[in-house]
């Protein structure tokens, strides 16, 4: 029999536990997986809103949704509220729902476009069941034969410590130390090992750094080249504090417009956890924090965390025998929850790939080809959020709206606003009803609708938006309490 891989993981943070976990579940009799981390650091400990796709790799790896809500304190989450985000006052909701029923040839706002134009067809907000029910407090995950789409609101850490103790009981060893040096092959240019504080040594023969923002191995050891995209998203700072729940955890995350940043409140069982993000180009850490202070509810119940980063990613997340997943390998403001998406993915990608034989560069350049498409997609989606705003009231807000963006973006708000045209790209994360919900959702109406509109007579059209309303307001009354449910499905044990 071959002798088992020696993979190593590094870091021990939601990146390093959820691929340790991973690969343990799906690959674990091909490899012997180590994971090294240091207390002594510790981890970001924030990300805690999350995106649907979470599902599919909870299924994938055998979690039980019910066991790891009770574990993490989650909620449910049906959207994000955005508020102030188009203009100061304005509100919108970006659910992960359908809305209305769309076909192979258009999306359903071009009916409802048509509908406008003919007086009729009332909100668009009337056709999404997961928006009714995020503004109505509702949830259950499916009621009658419809399944709704939701995500998760979790605690970081706890969520951390849960994926280790799956992972231990499959048999990934746990290393505690700080690493001090990494040994790379002065030939092959591949990480042999690396050294931690009292002589100690790790050897491996591939290594998955998850080390956070420091990105020790493929950053600092490899010297991979860091592609900055802070001349579109120039946030670089963030304030975290978490308080006391003052309300029943509503099923949607709130992210609220200021005029120099954007802060999160993220529902827990438990607590509220709470953020500015900002930029300091724009905004001292000083008006950062009476910002924060000044627009939570309830008791903070720790000290406000500052935390920089910086925006974008590491050229090639795979280089030599090395894969870079999580903050290591590049991030996106929190905006849109995307990160630990992106290290899901990222885990599949490379179980995909695994070079268990044979050269390991092609499978490397496949890696980083995806992964550079996937990243952009979800950067200009975050952008969007920015630039189509009317907004004028700071420096802020004036540097987002008058920046040039990428010719992707361009492309795409074009062709939107002239005939409302919204696709999906084969590696986007965002679907057509996310980019439809966010444009609309800030003001960005086409000219011009869809010939398929204007296929059935008006009276027809009228009778078709009206049984899809009927149909949503059907389900959305038979929805429970977002929080009664919680309660009898995976109350937590505090
Ligand atoms: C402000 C903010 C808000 C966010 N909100 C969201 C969100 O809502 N949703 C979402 O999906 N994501 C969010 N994220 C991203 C999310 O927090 C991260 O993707 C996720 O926590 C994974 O982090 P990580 O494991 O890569 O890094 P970390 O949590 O930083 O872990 C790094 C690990 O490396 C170890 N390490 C570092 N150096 C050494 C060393 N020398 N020796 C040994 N060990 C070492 C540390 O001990 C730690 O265990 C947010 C991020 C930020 C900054």
């Amino acid at each position: 029999m071959q002798a088992k891989i020696r993979v190593v993981v590094t870091g021990g943070g939601t990146a390093g536990w959820l691929t340790a976990y991973s690969l343990a579940k799906r690959l674990g009799n091909l490899l012997e997986i180590t994971l090294v981390e240091s207390d002594q650091i510790g981890t970001v400990g924030v990300g805690e809103a999350t995106v649907p796709t979470i599902h599919r790799f909870h299924q994938f790896y055998g979690i039980d949704e019910r066991e790891f809500m009770r574990a993490t304190q989650a909620t449910f989450k049906l959207g994000i509220v955005f508020d102030n985000w188009g203009a100061p006052g304005e509100s919108y909701v970006h659910t992960f729902g359908e809305i209305g029923q769309s076909n192979w040839l258009v999306e359903f706002h071009q009916y409802w476009l048509e509908a406008q134009a003919n007086g009729f067809g009332g909100n668009l907000e009337d056709y999404c069941l997961e928006l009714k029910a995020a503004r109505a407090g509702k949830f259950a995950p499916t009621v009658g034969e419809t399944r709704l789409t939701y995500a998760f609101h979790l605690d970081a850490t706890a969520y951390a410590r849960y994926l280790r103790q799956k992972s231990e009981s499959l048999g990934v060893r746990r290393v505690e130390g700080k690493i001090s040096e990494i040994a790379v092959d002065p030939v092959t240019g591949n990480i042999q090992s690396l050294e931690l504080e009292q002589d100690r040594r790790v050897a491996g023969d591939f290594f998955i750094d998850c080390t956070g923002f420091r990105s020790l191995l493929l950053g600092d050891a490899l010297d991979v080249e860091f592609e900055d995209w802070s001349h579109w998203l120039a946030a670089d700072r963030a304030l975290a504090v978490q308080t006391t729940s003052t309300e029943p955890p509503p099923p949607y995350t709130r992210a609220i417009a200021h005029s120099s940043g954007w802060q999160w409140r993220i529902p827990l069982q438990s607590r509220t956890g709470n953020g500015l993000v900002y930029s300091s180009r724009f905004c001292s850490d000083d008006d950062a924090r009476a910002t924060l202070l000044g627009n939570i509810t309830g008791q903070t119940i720790t000290e406000p965390n500052f935390l920089r980063f910086k925006t974008g990613r590491r050229k090639n997340a795979w280089h030599k025998n090395c894969v870079a997943i999580g903050l290591s390998s590049g991030f996106v403001e929190p905006l849109e929850s995307t990160s630990i998406h992106l290290i899901d993915t990222a885990v599949v990608r490379l179980m995909k790939l695994f070079p268990f034989s044979g050269a390991m560069e092609p499978l490397a350049e496949r890696f980083n080809r995806e992964t550079r498409i996937e990243w952009e997609a979800v950067r200009d989606f975050v952008i969007l959020h920015y630039k189509q705003t009317q907004r004028d009231d700071s420096e802020f807000w004036n540097f987002y709206r008058t920046m040039d963006i990428p010719d992707t973006l361009v492309h795409r708000i074009e062709l939107f606003k002239e005939n409302g045209y919204v696709w999906s790209e084969l590696a986007n994360l965002f679907r057509a009803h996310s980019w439809i919900q966010v444009m609309f959702g800030q003001g960005l109406f086409p000219k011009h609708c869809h010939g398929a509109s204007r296929i059935l007579p008006p009276e027809a059209l009228k009778l078709e938006l009206e049984k899809i309303s009927t149909f949503v307001n059907h389900n959305l009354a038979k929805l429970p309490d977002h929080n009664e449910f919680i309660k009898q499905y995976c109350a937590a044990q505090n």
